[in-house]
């Protein structure tokens, strides 16, 4: 049963209070973690709120971002440097729950949800975190396998801006607007002679956390940016997802539909 809920303005304090855990969480958006207090299925017994914390806000310095992890995904949505991230951000759940969720709580949600997490990952953003033993640094990818230690706060992730003409994503939902992911694909897809210099492709929907596709852009690599190509490379996507079952679709259907919206992501179609 919930007994306290903390709103400290100091990191340093909110990392104390984590650390008199367990039975006391983070507390961002609240859009995952409320619905599991209010319904009593979580041993929480103290929450400590982001709201006052200085993790929110989004800066630019030449072509790298920085976002605070407590940032809305409204805001993220809203800024007027980050158009690229739209799309990503209007695949979300909707108005109502990207006012709320945030960046950092984007990282936590358990597939098939997590749109911005692939994003992120396609990025290869850089995220920071501060626990009892000081500040860390470490790739999106880590954070997303591993995730934080109880006491620790993801505080902020950085990234650069992709060039323009390299940066692609695509949601395959079963409705139109507020659905979880069947298949999500982000990617940053360079081109130079004529043929694809550098790939980064990243997947939601197909497994326990975002993967990167890492068989696919190795074939992506070298070739062109045609239909054949992008096509033979989407069909490698098998060596790194492992597709499952949920409420919005099979394993079958989303191995069979993820080379799909790959070279539909990539091809724009
Ligand atoms: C109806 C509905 C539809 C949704 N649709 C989508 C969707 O289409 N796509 C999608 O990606 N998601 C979706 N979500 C999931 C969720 O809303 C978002 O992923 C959101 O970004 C979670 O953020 P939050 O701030 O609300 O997290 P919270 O609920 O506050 O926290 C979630 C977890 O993350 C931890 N956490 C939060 N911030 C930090 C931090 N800075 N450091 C360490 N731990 C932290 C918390 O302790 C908690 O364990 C949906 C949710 C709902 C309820």
């Amino acid at each position: 049963m919930l007994q306290h809920v903390f709103v400290p303005t100091d990191i340093g304090e909110a990392i104390d209070r984590l650390r008199e855990g367990p039975g006391t969480a983070l507390l961002a958006g609240g859009t995952l973690l409320m619905p599991a207090v209010n319904n009593d299925v979580t041993d929480l017994r103290a929450l400590v709120s982001t709201r006052r914390l200085p993790l929110q806000g989004i800066a630019l310095d030449g072509e790298r971002v920085q976002i605070g992890a407590a940032t809305s995904l409204a805001a993220v949505g809203d800024d007027q440097h980050l158009g690229f991230l739209r799309p990503v951000i209007e695949s979300i759940a909707s108005p109502l729950i990207r006012n709320l969720a945030t960046v950092g709580g984007n990282f936590f949600a358990p597939q098939p949800y997590g749109d911005l997490a692939v994003a992120l990952l396609a990025l290869e953003a850089e995220a920071t975190v501060v626990g009892p033993d000081g500040e860390r640094q470490a790739a999106v990818a880590e954070i997303l396998e591993r995730g934080v230690e109880p006491a620790e706060i993801l505080t902020k992730v950085a990234f650069s801006r992709p060039a323009s003409g390299s940066w692609f994503y695509t949601k395959a939902m079963r409705r139109k607007l507020n659905s979880a992911s069947i298949v999500t694909v982000a990617a940053v897809i360079e081109t130079g002679d004529a043929v694809i210099a550098s790939a980064r492709v990243a997947l939601g929907g197909a497994g326990p956390r975002p993967v990167r596709a890492r068989a696919v852009e190795a074939a992506l690599i070298g070739t062109p940016l045609t239909a054949e190509s992008v096509q033979s490379a989407a069909e490698r996507v098998s060596a790194d997802a492992s597709p499952f079952t949920d409420a919005y679709a099979s394993a079958w259907y989303r191995a069979r539909v993820m080379p799909v919206h790959i070279r539909r992501a990539i091809l724009g179609e």
